[in-house]
């Protein structure tokens, strides 16, 4: 989704005002208002400030997406989805920003410039091209593909248009506001309102939401293993990405932070280690069904033989024994088969973690 000027592109007139385009000049002409431009990473957050924005009537000139080429399908379907919802209301596309080589290309390939970066590859016999996998510390990915793409174009529109910058952060993240219009935090709306917000207008990602905590690139070192897991099991055509690019990555660099997706886990050693996990958990529910299949069949054995015996007996006078265990009062029995099965959950629970 490149800019892109509506057809005929002149005069248009939008429901908010009246701005003219000079698509040669690249350049926006404003009469008597200022400018007003929205960012937008397609998260719920910022999706949900757009979306209310339109409802609600507010003046929107542009609205900013940055796109680093490692979105998830769903993600680029969405904002799809929003491109056409947005040029319907206000007749305005998305202004999408990208590098012009990419992720892949700014990770393998950049030649290094900087004399002091040549001389310590030098000396450590690492390749002077790309930037290897972007770490807790050297996160160059966020600057070069999203923040310096949003920020240089935000700043431009701002000096020569006194332009309003929208940015959509929660009410619940307050940690983040700096010195933009945030009007999610004005309206006091929190993540989870907004991605209720977005849901309940039809936009959901196609379930992405449902599945991860985070909606960024796919092959982001920087997330918990257990979206890892997920991202395996519930895309694995992005998964098996993954692991071609890790490999390229170790040829090229070695075991070092750059070539290392993450500081103690290489993607081939998270591949083995889900897929043991996975057998592990397959033995376990085998072992269990068979458990719970025994246990029903004496447990409707016992329980016959107990109503015969407890007919007309006190239920504090009952003793319970089974086999050779000791005998327990029936309360006590009852506890202790409760225990039982909170052990159990926990147990599961541990191991799907
Ligand atoms: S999500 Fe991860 S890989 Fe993508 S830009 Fe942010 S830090 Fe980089």
């Amino acid at each position: 989704m490149a800019a892109k000027a509506p057809a005929g592109a002149g005069a248009i007139t939008v429901r908010t005002g009246r701005y003219f385009l000079c698509p040669k000049a690249r350049c926006i002409l404003l009469n008597d208002r200022q400018f007003h431009a929205v960012s937008l990473s397609g998260g719920k957050d910022s999706t949900a400030m757009l979306l209310l924005m339109i409802e609600r009537g507010m003046p929107i000139d542009m609205v900013l997406t940055a796109d680093t080429g490692m979105e998830f399908p769903e993600m680029y379907e969405h904002l799809d989805k929003l491109d056409r919802y947005l040029y319907q209301e206000r007749g305005i596309h998305l202004t999408t920003l990208r590098h012009p080589k990419g992720f892949e290309w700014l990770m393998f390939e950049e030649p290094k410039q900087k004399a002091s970066s040549i001389e310590n590859r030098t000396k450590l016999g690492v390749s002077l091209n790309g930037n290897g996998w972007p770490g807790v510390k050297v996160r160059w990915c966020t600057g070069q593909l999203k923040t310096h793409l949003i920020s240089k174009e935000v700043n431009r529109l701002k000096g020569e248009y006194q332009a309003i910058h929208y940015v959509g952060i929660a009410a619940d993240e307050p940690k983040r506001i700096k010195n933009e219009r945030y009007p999610l935090v004005e309206w006091g709306i929190t993540e989870k309102e907004a991605l209720q917000i977005c849901y309940d207008r039809g936009y959901d990602w196609g379930g992405l939401y449902e599945i991860y905590h985070r909606c960024s690139c796919w092959c982001c070192p920087l997330q918990r293993i257990d979206e890892l897991r997920k991202l395996r099991q519930h895309h694995p055509e992005l998964w098996a990405r993954l692991m071609e690019m890790d490999k390229r990555a170790l040829a090229q660099f070695g075991h070092n932070p750059l070539g290392q997706f993450k500081q103690n886990w290489t993607v081939e050693a998270l591949e083995r280690r889900f897929a043991m996990e996975e057998s592990q958990i397959s033995v376990f529910d085998f072992i269990e069904k068979e458990n719970l299949m025994k246990k029903k069949e004496f447990d409707s054995r016992a329980a016959e033989d107990v109503a015969d015996m407890i007919r007309g007996v006190s239920p504090k006078n009952i003793l319970l024994s089974f086999g050779d265990k000791p005998a327990k009062p029936l309360e006590e029995y009852v506890k202790d088969q409760k225990k039982e099965n909170t052990s159990r959950k926990k147990h599961r629970n541990d191991m799907e973690r």
